[in-house]
C-alpha cells in the first residue's frame, strides 16, 4: 500500500509541500485524534518548536520539562531562547510528576510539556488542573505514544496542543515527518503561518513575521496515509511482540512497564527495567551480553539534566536517573515473526544466566 501511494504521489507530479495525501493525512488523523485541527510538519522536534514560537514563547520564559525524555523536548524550548525547567519523573508511569511540576510553577513559567514516554500517557488530568489554575499552556510531546489512551480518549487529544514524530522507529512512520494536533483553532492558524514562513496566506510574498520552513512533503505525507490506514494492525502487531517479551520473561530479573488502570499504552518499545532500584550495573551488563549474542537493545534515555548542555547533573531528579540506569529496551518492530521472539527470548534468558546479579 505504501508503494502504491507513494507512486500514485510521484505520478501525480505533487512531489514539494502541496499536494492531496497531505490534505487527506490533516483530516484522517484530525478525525483519529478526535480534534479540529491537524498540522503536518518535516518532523517532531520542528513540532514542538512550532508549538513553542505560536505560542509566543520566548527569552526570559519558563517551560517544564521532565529530565526522562528525548533531548528534542528540551532542546525546543532553549531554540525559543526560553529555559527549560527539568523536574523529575514518577516511578509508576514514568512520566512527569504533576507534583513536581506544581512545585517548580513560577513567575516565569509559561508552559508545561508532558512526554508520553515509552507509549504511556502522562497524567493528564492532574496537570490540566495545574495548568489551568496558574493559566499555563499544557503541551503533550506524543511522539512515542500515537495509538495510546486514556480513560478511553486518544492521544492527540489530551493536552491543548500535542505533537507527534514519524522518525523511522516510531509506530507510524513516514521517514522523517512530524505533526501537531489541537482543538484550539487561533493556535493551529498561527502555526500553519509560521510553518510556511510566516507568509500572509492572501497575499505572495508578503511576511508580515518571521517563520520558518516546517512543511512535510506530499511524499511523505503519501507513506504516512498508507501507514494510517494500516494502523491498527501495526499497533496489533507490536503489542503481540511486547506481550510476549512480557508472557516468556516474566520472573526473571526484567521488571516489565507499569501500565495505569486507566491507560491503554502504545506499543512503542518492549521497555524493562533491569534489576532492583539502584542497581548501577545489571542493565549494561545484559546489553553487552546480549550484544554478544547477537541481540540489539536499546538503553533508556540519559536525563537531560546530565548532558553536558543542561548543567551535567541529574542528581535532582534521582528516579529519572535510577530508569535511565536500568531501563533497556528490546528490539520491537511489527514484523518480527514467532521464531525471532523465540531466538530473541532465549538469549535474553541466556544473557541474564550469564550476569547473575541482576537481582
Ligand atoms: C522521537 C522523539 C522526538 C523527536 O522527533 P523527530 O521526528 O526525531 O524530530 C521528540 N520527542 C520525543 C519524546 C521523541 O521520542
Amino acid at each position: 500500500m505504501e508503494e502504491r501511494y507513494l507512486l500514485d504521489a510521484l505520478g501525480s507530479g505533487w512531489i514539494s509541500s502541496q499536494g492531496p495525501y497531505l490534505r487527506r493525512l490533516e483530516e484522517e488523523f484530525s478525525a483519529r485524534c478526535d480534534v479540529t485541527d491537524t498540522i503536518a510538519t518535516s518532523n517532531g522536534t520542528v513540532a514542538l518548536h512550532l508549538v513553542l514560537a505560536a505560542a509566543g514563547i520566548g527569552p526570559g520564559d519558563e517551560v517544564i520539562v521532565p529530565a526522562l525524555t528525548y533531548v528534542a523536548t528540551a532542546n525546543a524550548v532553549t531554540y525559543c531562547g526560553a529555559r527549560p525547567v527539568l523536574v523529575d519523573v514518577r516511578p509508576d508511569t514514568w512520566c512527569i510528576d504533576p507534583e513536581q511540576v506544581q512545585a517548580a510553577v513560577g513567575p516565569r513559567t509559561r508552559a508545561v510539556i508532558a512526554v508520553d514516554l515509552y507509549g504511556h500517557p502522562a497524567d493528564y488530568p492532574m496537570l490540566r488542573k495545574i495548568c489551568s489554575r496558574h493559566g499555563l499552556l499544557l503541551v503533550a510531546d506524543a511522539a512515542e505514544s500515537f495509538g495510546a489512551y486514556l480513560d478511553g480518549r486518544p492521544t492527540g487529544s489530551l493536552a491543548d496542543v500535542s505533537t507527534f514524530s514519524f522518525f523511522g522507529n516510531k509506530v507510524i512512520t513516514c521517514g522523517e515527518g512530524g505533526c501537531i494536533t489541537t482543538s484550539d483553532r487561533a493556535l493551529a492558524d498561527r502555526m500553519r503561518l509560521l510553518r510556511n514562513q510566516g507568509m500572509d496566506p492572501q497575499r505572495r510574498y508578503w511576511f508580515p513575521m518571521i517563520g520558518f520552513n516546517y512543511r512535510m512533503t506530499n511524499l511523505a505525507a503519501a507513506l504516512l496515509c498508507a501507514q494510517l490506514s494500516r494502523a491498527d494492525d501495526i499497533i496489533g502487531k507490536r503489542e503481540e511482540v511486547i506481550g510476549t517479551y512480557e508472557r516468556e520473561l516474566v520472573g526473571s530479573s526484567l521488571h516489565r512497564q507499569p501500565v495505569a488502570a486507566a491507560v491503554r499504552r502504545a506499543p512503542w518499545m518492549a521497555s524493562f527495567l533491569v534489576g532492583a532500584e539502584g542497581d548501577e550495573v545489571a542493565r549494561d551488563r545484559l546489553a553487552r551480553a546480549l550484544d554478544r549474542l547477537g541481540v540489539e537493545t536499546r538503553p533508556f534515555f540519559v536525563p537531560v539534566s546530565a548532558l553536558p548542555s543542561y548543567g551535567g547533573d541529574s542528581g535532582a531528579q534521582p528516579v529519572s536517573t535510577d530508569l535511565g540506569r536500568r531501563g533497556i529496551n528490546l528490539p520491537t518492530y511489527a514484523d518480527l515473526t514467532d521464531s525471532d521472539l523465540k531466538v530473541i527470548v532465549e538469549r535474553v534468558q541466556a544473557a541474564l544466566a550469564t550476569s547473575p546479579r541482576a537481582g
